[in-house]
């Protein structure tokens, strides 16, 4: 049995507590305990005893910024004792960010359901039959009168985007693609989403989103977008309209991932972000934990991930929020020690990424959520809805800030350009950067 597994085992709260109370006695509870960790702390003691006393995730904290990680690495990283990577995650985004600071996003979609994608966990397929009904798109002056209500709210950027609340952020927690615009007011950013496969064919909405992209950037937030596949001409239109970000994501490893989605490839997804990232756009990608994949597939999408000759600029890690009507609707949801393990491990592997807690954060307890944004998370959506599913009282996130001294991070018109090669990027697209958009 793997780390995370066994120690899911005995953390879960339910699981664990129903183990403390209905076993007849002490020693046969843990004797029962210690059955199922015995694999996972021979394996964990013969790692750290291997490295001279240091965990993985304490050897690899100290590292500078790499690309160039090998997925062992990464294994023995997400491996780790769970309390070494929460410290050691923790150490991490203290060195990288300030850790009082947490940039808040909201979602709202503006074109919901009926899209022509399979993915299995969304409940705005068309494959999958769910109370969510196709609607049609928000028109222009609904679009620019959230932007200007979330302008009023204190947004600073703006995401026009594609997907679900699965879609890491956007609409279903995976993506926002085919058939929905989205708009994601991050109270420092603002984001619309479009649920469309790709652009073709939709030339006109196009030059409409480019139009409102142009706009909302004027009004002085950053703006992101998620509108399905790109090609190198339109993410170059939307770098020129002034467009910040751009959210795509891999959803989890390339082996696991024909089990969940089949009408698009791995490697089209990944053809969008380079697209993004060689127009000089920050790029939003993580992936959703609870699809029924294993551990080695969390590693496998952190690889990818960590691989990419720029980081993300933004990690969303999404818990699947099983919705009724789809393939998923009867998967158990994941622990908070599993989103802890898989923060942490993101943090520690790209250090300089904002690692979003997104979808599923309605499901844990204000001092879980205290756990994930020690372990390295610094961003979250805020709002009562991520699209089709539910999210956190406003309310209670305040009161959250409140008690844990969690302030707002302020907008960054610089983000993306943290890292030399994006410069380059910027350079060979012949693009403005956001710097000369924001200063403009
Ligand atoms: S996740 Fe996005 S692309 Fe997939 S079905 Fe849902 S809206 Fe469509």
């Amino acid at each position: 049995m793997s780390a995370p597994r066994a120690f899911r085992l005995l953390s879960h709260p339910l699981r664990s507590s129903r183990r403390l109370y209905t076993t007849s006695t002490t020693p046969l509870r843990f004797a029962s305990v210690d059955e199922k960790l015995s694999p996972t702390v021979a394996k964990v003691a013969a790692t750290v005893a291997a490295r001279g006393g240091l965990s993985p995730a304490a050897v690899h904290a100290e590292g500078p910024l790499r690309n160039n990680w090998l997925r062992e690495e990464i294994q023995g990283i997400y491996d780790s004792p769970l309390m070494d990577l929460l410290y050691f995650g923790a150490k991490v985004h203290r060195a990288n960010f300030n850790p009082l600071e947490v940039q808040q996003c909201t979602l709202l979609s503006i074109k919901t359901g009926g899209c022509s994608e399979d993915c299995k966990y969304c409940p705005q397929s068309s494959h999958h039959k769910t109370a969510v009904k196709a609607q049609k798109m928000l028109d222009s002056g609904e679009v620019m009168e959230a932007a200007r209500r979330a302008k009023e709210a204190g947004s600073t950027r703006c995401v026009l985007g594609e997907g679900d609340a699965n879609c890491g952020g956007r609409g279903c927690l995976s993506c926002f693609t085919v058939l929905a615009i989205v708009l994601i007011n991050y109270r420092r950013r603002f984001c619309m989403g479009a649920a469309w496969r790709d652009l073709a064919g939709r030339k006109s909405n196009f030059n409409k989103i480019l139009g409102y992209v142009t706009e909302i950037r004027g009004m002085g937030m950053e703006v992101c977008c998620t509108l399905g596949m790109l090609n190198e001409e339109q993410a170059k239109q939307l770098k020129t309209a002034g467009l910040t970000a751009y959210n795509h994501n891999l959803d989890t490893s390339r082996e696991f991932y024909p089990k969940v989605i089949t009408t698009r490839s791995y490697d089209e997804r990944l053809e969008t972000i380079s697209h993004a990232q060689h127009a000089g756009i920050s790029v939003c990608s993580g992936g959703i934990i609870g699809l029924g994949e294993k551990d080695e597939d969390r590693v496998g999408l952190l690889h990818t991930l960590s691989t990419l000759s720029v980081h993300p600029e933004s990690v969303p890690v999404n818990a699947l929020l099983a919705v009724d009507g789809t393939p998923l609707e009867k998967q158990e949801p994941v622990s908070i020690f599993e989103m802890v393990r898989m923060i942490a491990t993101a943090r520690i592997v790209m250090p300089r990424s904002m690692v979003r807690l997104s979808a599923g954060r309605v499901r844990f307890l204000q001092s879980e959520q205290a756990m994930c944004f020690l372990a390295g998370a610094n961003s979250i959506f805020t709002g009562d809805r991520l699209l089709t599913t539910p999210n956190n009282e406003i309310d209670d996130d305040r009161k959250m800030f409140e008690v844990l001294g969690l302030i707002p991070k302020p907008p960054n018109f610089e983000q993306g350009s943290d890292n030399p090669r994006q410069a380059e990027y910027v350079a060979a697209a012949n693009v403005k950067t956001d710097g000369e958009l924001a200063h403009a």
